[in-house]
């Protein structure tokens, strides 16, 4: 008998014999050798044997490897490593195309790249040579010339070349081929695979093929609420079928692995192994694997590996910096976990963006420039960043080949102590391993590439570390997950394939870009129209009955707010609901331990009390955070808790608004009255404004230097000298007179036995000896938040009925664009426009003290009750809501799941 290609076919009962017998068998994946190597291996141990020699079962590709190694690299051009092949097609284009600046090489190399592979693996050079071609292809064909002569210069092949070279050389027997060899899984052989099987006959090797299995499956098809429940569905159905049979081999194909690879990890391991994350439990090796792997980037300890080298620039991203900080893969790491993590903090409330390598050195140093220790102290990371710093220092601006880079990286690596202290585990040891190959790998780009800038190093190896799929070796393990070309052509005892939505099922067609669409399609390249999708999903379709006992075909009822329907290919199949797989409810340990609660409310509203006598830390912000909620003066101000803060570029608004408070009494610290304004003359006063404005960013910018520098800070010093002008001319010119008797002065008051120190912006006394406290704001001033018990803005009442002198008015001053007033209440009349004369003075004195008395009393006895004044606007803006936790508490709908809804 016959297969699909021609050849004999053989069973793998006979197959597994002539592997015995010394025989090659050749798979068109590396999937389907792993499967067949483990099924010889059950046989040979249910043959009772404790050892036996390794069967020669290797993909096609990895056998055309070792041929050509085994030739020796004397007999013909050096192969190129798909990354120096990569970094050939970067090169050809990228210098064709100079003009372009819009062309994305990396990515137009890799679509470039693939249609040079498709070209030679359908034979299509001659047809492409002949027909009228458009932009995008003539171009594919000018590249493609230049990178074959570029090859040739460098006396060099690729992988899409290999075949044709070989099959030359086994033509003329240069090369040793096996007696025979068996064909497994080329259900679709290109041309270019028909002609290298071809020179093998010719050579004298007898080839065989494997026939595809012959099983017959019991069909079904579900339709699950949404792609969730599918996942979490077949989670518990390869739960279930193994608890009835550890040894049966279960498949779960997933046409979008790649998309869905994370949240099929997580549900899987919930379900497989739900008491992995309570206290005590020791770690099992899981049962099921999730083919692919993860781009090597994605794993923790190379991300730190590349953060470490982009701190080779000499600054970094402060989030960056933050994971850098919290890594345990650099020297260190744990005995100096706190201070760095106070460290990530302390640069996090400064707010710059972006950290000076040198700067962070400082800062990790034990003690600052007047000698005081430092709480974030971390002296092995400054150590290390010392070494850092002498590399960045030499190579910044250097130019240097790949090699010369890698050696770079390496030492930079060295220097921060990679990958840390402790002993890693046998993932992180094999990911540790990948990562140095990658940077030897980058050393062997000099073949490739020329010398390059550091920032092109670094690129090029992070785009190398995200490119590569990296999947750590484990021992074969029963439940294996999927992508349909991986599953083709395995067996098992129970298959469940999901996702199979009209939409998905066949796949859209993704013809290559830079080969005529309807050769494509003439020549049956794969995704080349939706005739071809069609027939490749149906083929992939009836694999799955055959290979298979028990096989679940699923698909998703909504995603979003689309409706989804079965595809037709897998309409024919028998229906059914999830209740006739007879799974047990497996509720993953969460739910469990959320659902059996028994609720038992105690009334915990009160903390320790404030300490008698003893200054509160926050001034009136204390009284304002007690009014609006007790628990949030409580977190904020006795337990010191607040959210790290988030860098932007830029000022923040809290910061502008304190420095044209700076502005403001660098102002009238020279001014002093209203007559005095009166009288300067405007040439003076701008003068006077601008230099106050030039001190105040100046200060400022010791924090933020790197924002209050260059052209951002001329702007920002620019809008403070306007803004303070025109607050000067439309409104201070507009009062009656007065002098300014303090500004930003502080003060310490008692109310309500709890004392705050406060900084006043601005007493001004008026002719008759009486004051008004002012307040200055950038934002909407509201009087009306005097009104009521709960004191929303209680810093005017506070400095009124604490102050010792005769208090005539409190005012904002609203100082915005356009917008620009006092707004207040006086207990007289009196001349400043906006502050409105209020007969019942006394009586709204006495309601202020009596609010803040209260506000007082309750933060010095520790009153910590969640009772946001309005809720949700109270909350919108605290920082304190993982900590107080008010959704739960209101019952205002449930948590996110764990790990989100993905
Ligand atoms: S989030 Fe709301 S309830 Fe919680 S502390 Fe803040 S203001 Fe109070």
């Amino acid at each position: 008998m016959t297969g699909a290609a021609g050849f004999p076919s053989l069973s793998r009962p006979v197959l597994f014999e002539r592997l015995e017998a010394g025989g090659v068998a050749l798979t068109a994946n590396r999937r389907l050798a792993r499967f067949l190597k483990h099924e010889y291996d059950r046989r040979q141990q249910a043959r009772g044997l404790a050892v036996w020699p390794t069967p020669e079962i290797l993909p096609l590709s990895a056998w055309l490897e070792r041929l050509y190694a085994d030739a020796g690299v004397a007999a013909g051009p050096r192969l190129l490593s798909s990354f120096q092949e990569q970094a050939l097609w970067e090169r050809v284009i990228g210098e064709s195309e100079a003009a372009n600046p819009l062309l994305q090489v990396a990515s137009t190399a890799s679509m470039a790249r693939q249609a040079w592979q498709l070209a030679h693996a359908y034979r299509l050079w001659e047809p492409l040579e002949r027909q009228p071609l458009n932009e995008d292809c003539r171009a594919f064909l000018r590249w493609a010339r230049g990178f074959r002569e570029l090859a040739r210069t460098l006396g060099a092949i690729d992988v899409a070349r290999l075949p044709d070279l070989l099959a030359v050389w086994i033509r003329e027997r240069q090369v040793p081929v096996p007696r025979e060899a068996v064909l497994c899984g080329f259900q679709e052989m290109t041309p270019q695979e028909r002609e290298l099987f071809a020179a093998l006959g010719h050579a004298g090797c007898a080839l065989a093929e494997l026939a595809p299995p012959d099983g017959a499956a019991r069909p079904m098809r579900l339709a699950l609420p949404s792609r969730k429940d599918e996942v979490l569905t077949a989670a518990r159905w390869a739960r279930a079928r193994l608890d009835a049979d550890p040894h049966a081999r279960i498949g779960v194909v997933v046409p979008a692995l790649m998309e869905q690879r994370r949240q099929l990890a997580r549900v899987f391991a919930q379900v497989m192994q739900p008491a992995a994350g309570l206290p005590k439990t020791p770690r099992a090796a899981l049962p099921f694997n999730v083919s692919l792997g993860e781009p090597l980037a994605a794993y923790p300890l190379v991300d730190t590996a590349l953060a470490v080298l982009e701190l080779l620039r000499g600054e970094t991203d402060l989030n960056r910096l933050g994971s850098l900080l919290r890594s345990p893969f650099i020297a260190g790491a744990q005995a100096e976990q706190a201070p760095r993590a106070l460290l990530d903090a302390h640069l996090r409330a400064r707010g710059e963006p972006q950290v000076e390598l040198r700067r962070l050195r400082l800062l990790a140093l034990e003690e600052d420039a007047r000698g005081q220790p430092r709480p974030y102290a971390a002296p092995v990371l400054a150590h290390s960043l010392e070494a850092l710093l002498v590399l960045a220092d030499e190579n910044g601006d250097a130019v240097r080949a790949p090699s010369e880079w890698a050696e770079v990286f390496f030492a930079a690596l060295t220097a921060l102590g990679f990958p840390g202290g402790r002993t890693l585990t046998s993932e992180e040891y094999q990911v540790h391993e990948k990562w140095r190959e990658l940077l030897t790998t980058l050393a062997s780009l000099d073949v490739a590439l020329p010398r390059l800038p550091l920032a092109g190093a670094l690129s090029r190896v992070k785009r190398m570390a995200a490119d590569t799929l990296f999947q750590p070796a484990s021992p074969e393990v029963p439940v294996q997950i999927l992508g349909v070309l991986e599953a083709d052509h395995l067996e098992f005892d129970h298959l469940w394939v999901m996702g199979l939505t009209d939409e998905a099922w066949p796949a859209s067609p993704r013809p290559n870009p830079f080969l005529p669409i309807p050769l494509q399609a003439r020549a049956g390249l794969p995704h080349a129209s939706a005739e071809r999708e069609l027939a490749f999903a149906q083929r992939l379709t009836d694999g799955w009955f055959v290979s298979t006992k028990e096989l679940v075909l699923s698909h998703p009822r909504r995603e979003g707010d689309r409706d989804l329907a079965a595809s037709p290919l897998i309409a024919g199949v028998p229906a059914v609901e999830a209740a006739v797989l007879g799974l047990a409810e497996s509720p993953i340990y969460r739910d469990v331990i959320h659902g059996s609660g028994r609720m038992e409310c105690v009334e915990d509203t009160t903390g320790p009390s404030h300490p008698p006598g003893d200054l509160a830390r926050g001034g009136s912000q204390v009284f304002r955070d007690q009014a609006a909620c007790p628990f949030r003066a409580f977190a904020a101000h006795r337990l010191a808790s607040a959210s790290l803060g988030l860098p932007q570029p830029g000022l923040s608004a809290a910061e502008r608004g304190s420095l044209l408070h700076q502005v403001l009494a660098r102002v009238w610290a020279q001014l002093r009255s209203r007559q005095a304004l009166e009288r300067i003359s405007p040439e003076r006063l701008e003068a006077i404004v601008k230099a106050a404005a030039e001190e105040a960013v100046k200060a400022l910018a010791r924090e933020r230097p790197r924002t209050l520098s260059g052209r951002y800070a001329a702007l920002e010093k620019e809008r403070l000298a306007r803004l303070t002008l025109a607050w000067l001319e439309e409104v201070e010119r507009a009062r009656g007179d007065f002098e300014v008797e303090a500004a930003e002065a502080q003060q310490e008051l008692t109310v309500g036995g709890l004392t705050v120190r406060v900084t006043l912006d601005r007493v001004d006394r008026f002719p008759d000896g009486r004051r008004a406290i002012i307040d200055y704001k950038t934002g909407e001033a509201r009087p009306s938040h005097w009104e009521d018990g709960r004191l929303e803005e209680p810093q005017l009442p506070l400095y009124a009925i604490g102050s010792t002198d005769p208090v005539a008015a409190v005012a904002f001053a609203q100082i915005r664009p356009g917008d620009m007033g006092f707004r207040g209440v006086a207990a007289a009349r009196v001349d400043m426009p906006g502050v409105r004369y209020r007969e019942d003075w006394d009586t709204l004195l006495g309601a202020w003290r009596q609010a803040l008395e209260a506000l007082g009393r309750a933060f010095v006895a520790g009153d910590a009750r969640v009772d946001p004044k309005q809720y949700p606007r109270t909350c919108e803006h605290c920082d304190q809501g993982l900590l107080c936790r008010v959704h739960e508490r209101l019952n205002l709908g449930p948590m996110e799941p764990e790990g989100g809804d993905d």
